[in-house]
């Protein structure tokens, strides 16, 4: 009897070991619960150039009027350089102003060619990202890229998704623009996300863009904090530049963000989007990612 016991107790231990395959055994790479092989991850770090601890690009979109006329202007003074993702009909009716623009070192980039955004609002219902194509968005960003060149001499080499929305469609037929994007252009920004950029990880084809319209600076400067406890990159987007209302960027917020940019000790790397995006494309490539921000090395 007590060695039926024994011989029934081994059955289930030898059951018990059967059913424990997923455990880890010395000498075996460790599996996720999946049973996929886990590769570690290479650290998520980066360094900025020299001794600065913090990325910020300013960008302003549609090119409104406020822009040529005080807000460039404010931003050269300080010698910040900023993105400008025009419209091609208002660039056409300021064009010398906007060559001051580019001429002062500023970015110029691509804002679409017709601002496709989803036809809830009112204004794009003619022209509802969800009745478009990807062969259409394609065309129409290749158009702006050529006419902005036309105009101004200078190929775009950093897109702004209109309203921030980067799909064409509906429903089983939604598809994302976002490859129309990264295969033309270096990097693209985002519009009302929540977050700085990770610059060892981040996408550059669908950058975290925060609304810049209507803050003061103690919540700029707020922002800016958090991205430095993490060595990231904050990318605004504003419209107007003015005293404060509707999508406008306060002229005192950034006349104290320009003031705290230039004090050295702040550490804050302020750029164009295309600048900033460079240097993180050519130096993550060191920490195993390719300039696209895959895992190149790891894969291998
Ligand atoms: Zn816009």
């Amino acid at each position: 009897m007590r060695m039926m016991i024994l011989a029934v107790s081994m059955g289930v231990a030898v059951v018990g070991l059967s059913s424990c395959s997923q455990v880890e055994l010395p000498g075996r790479p460790p599996k996720t619960a999946r049973g996929l092989p886990h590769q570690p991850l290479p650290p998520m770090q980066f360094d900025w150039p020299q001794d600065k601890q913090v990325g910020v690009s300013l960008s302003f979109d549609d090119a409104r009027t406020s822009q040529v006329d005080v807000g460039a202007p404010l931003l050269s003074s300080y010698g910040v350089k900023a993105t400008f993702y025009v419209s091609v009909a208002p660039l056409r009716e300021r064009l010398a102003d906007w060559k001051a623009v580019l001429a002062a070192g500023h970015e110029i980039g691509n804002h679409s060619l017709r601002h496709a955004c989803t036809g809830n609002f009112p204004f794009a219902r003619e022209k509802a990202l969800e009745d478009c194509t990807l062969e259409q968005m394609a065309a129409e960003l290749d158009r702006a890229n050529a006419e902005i060149e036309g105009l101004l001499g200078v190929r775009p080499v950093t897109f702004a998704y209109p309203c921030g929305q980067k799909f064409v469609g509906r429903g089983v037929e939604v598809k994302s623009y976002v490859p129309v994007v990264a295969s033309r252009f270096l990097a693209g920004r985002g519009w009302r996300d929540e977050m700085a950029n990770n610059p060892a990880f981040c996408d550059l084809a669908q950058l975290l863009g925060l609304d810049l319209d209507g803050l003061t600076w103690e919540q700029l400067k707020a922002l800016i904090d958090q991205a430095r406890e993490r060595h990231g990159w904050l990318v605004l987007g504003g419209h107007e530049i003015g005293q404060g209302g509707r999508q406008t960027t306060r002229m005192d917020t950034l006349r104290s963000f320009c003031e705290y940019a230039q004090d050295p000790k702040n550490g804050v790397w302020v750029d164009t989007v295309a600048n900033i995006s460079r240097y993180i494309a050519e130096h993550r490539v060191a920490l195993g990612r390719d300039r696209a921000g895959s895992l190149a090395v790891a894969r291998r």
